[in-house]
């Protein structure tokens, strides 16, 4: 199929009553047009009367297309045999694996994940667009301040450092990025994931398999035999891998995991929840980047807004050197595809252990007294990062405000939609 006979996926309609269309050669065009798109998974489910198509796209989901259920069924089996999976059997949840080129001569990574539900199944596909591949640590949207500290952290020969936010919130994003700058061939990288979701050459990747009965800590004392300089931990969520990454940060590694937790003092308060000795937790780590995902404004349409006098904070201020203060809005363009933002970044809270707040940890203090001294001592919360960046104009303040539920935020949001009117 030409480039001029491409499907239009923008249309909504019941499609496929009259097959025109093999459904290899519609998952492939779906899929190149998913990619062009820079969408993150592609997802083909059952519903009552029909197969839906949707894209999660900037961490969002748009639906695409309804087709017919019998055509719909088969794209379901082709995407499944794609990914390694039996396309008829549908009973039980199935994953795996696989490659595909695209009309374009492109080559397209993908994971396959189905589970039955009441009216079928739900086919997810995720996509790993191979231009774009795993983000360096320069382009997940740190500021030059947060990624001077980022870059300090991970840099440190030893040491425990975690990576936490709620789910989607591209903490296993950040993780790769520091892999990929640590993995210039002069350290031993071991990484246990679940599941693995990019190959990185030079690194070794295990997959934590619990069928064979082997979680993320059996694994990691056992890569801790193999002489290693950093270890990623996919994920914290045991008493065993919680005070395993411990010792290990202890004892000469670098240790990097993601833990799930909202904010970097209840990071810290959930490693104690796992058991793991204060001291001892004290003594491993050296850092926590809390995170959230956030939409960027499409630099070609975005409009300032006028919010009157800006109130910015003296905590906020020096974030903004080179930057004139001021407030947009999104507007929606072809760059775009008339969605007004148009990438995906992480906003972080970091906070860096020193003397006073190892302290603090070592005694085992509630998450509030720790986030106090930590603000005291100079760390932004995530609130006042997002602040930051709804003054340097690159999200809106409502898009803040969605991501992390804030006064000061609600007072913009509140600014703007008067200003709008
Ligand atoms: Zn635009």
């Amino acid at each position: 199929m030409s480039k001029d006979e491409a499907i239009d996926f923008n249309a909504q309609a019941l499609e496929g009553e009259i097959e025109l269309t093999p459904p290899e050669v519609y998952a492939s065009n779906l899929i190149e047009w998913a990619v062009e798109r820079h969408a993150s998974d592609l997802f083909v489910s059952d519903s009552e009367n029909c197969v839906v198509v949707s894209v999660r796209r900037l961490g969002r989901v748009e639906p695409v297309r309804r087709l017919a259920r019998a055509y719909g069924r088969r794209l379901q089996g082709h995407l499944r045999v794609l990914g390694g999976a039996d396309a008829g059997e549908t009973i039980r949840p199935a994953d795996g694996r696989g490659v595909l080129a695209t009309p374009d001569g492109g080559i397209v990574d993908l994971r396959l994940s189905s589970i039955p539900t009441l009216f079928g199944q739900d086919v997810a596909v995720r996509l790993f667009d191979p231009v774009r591949g795993a983000r360096s640590i320069e382009n997940l949207g740190f500021d030059d301040a947060e990624f001077k500290i980022v870059c300090d952290l991970i840099n440190r020969p030893s040491g425990l450092i975690l990576v936490a936010g709620p789910v989607a919130s591209g903490k296993s994003c950040t993780l790769y990025a520091a892999v990929h700058a640590l993995n210039d061939g002069s350290r031993k990288i071991h990484t246990l994931e679940d599941p693995i979701e990019h190959a990185i050459p030079g690194v070794m990747q295990t997959q934590i398999n619990l069928r064979a009965e082997l979680d993320f800590a059996d694994l990691l004392s056992a890569v801790l035999r193999h002489s290693p300089d950093v270890i990623m931990i996919g994920e914290i969520r045991d008493s065993r891998t919680a005070s395993a990454a411990v010792r290990a940060g202890a004892s000469g590694q670098l240790v990097l995991g993601t833990i799930h937790a909202k904010s970097c003092a209840e990071a810290i308060d959930s490693m104690l929840q796992y058991d793991t000795n204060p001291k001892f937790l004290a003594s491993a780590l050296i850092g926590v980047i809390t995170q959230r995902l956030i939409r960027h404004l499409c630099s070609s349409c975005r409009r300032p807004v006028d919010v009157g006098d800006l109130e910015i904070s003296d905590r906020i201020r020096p974030r903004l050197a080179g930057h004139t203060p001021h407030v947009c809005d999104s507007v929606g363009c072809d760059e775009c595809f008339g969605d007004g933002f148009d990438a995906l970044a992480c906003v972080p809270e970091i906070l860096v252990t020193d003397r006073v707040l190892s302290r603090i940890i070592a005694e085992g203090a509630a998450a509030m007294t720790l986030e106090d001294a930590a603000r005291e001592r100079g760390m932004l919360s995530l609130a006042e990062a997002m602040e930051a960046r709804v003054y340097r104009a690159q999200t809106t303040p409502y898009e803040a405000h969605r991501a992390i539920p804030d006064p000061a935020l609600a007072a913009l949001v509140g600014k703007a939609q008067t200003a709008g009117k």
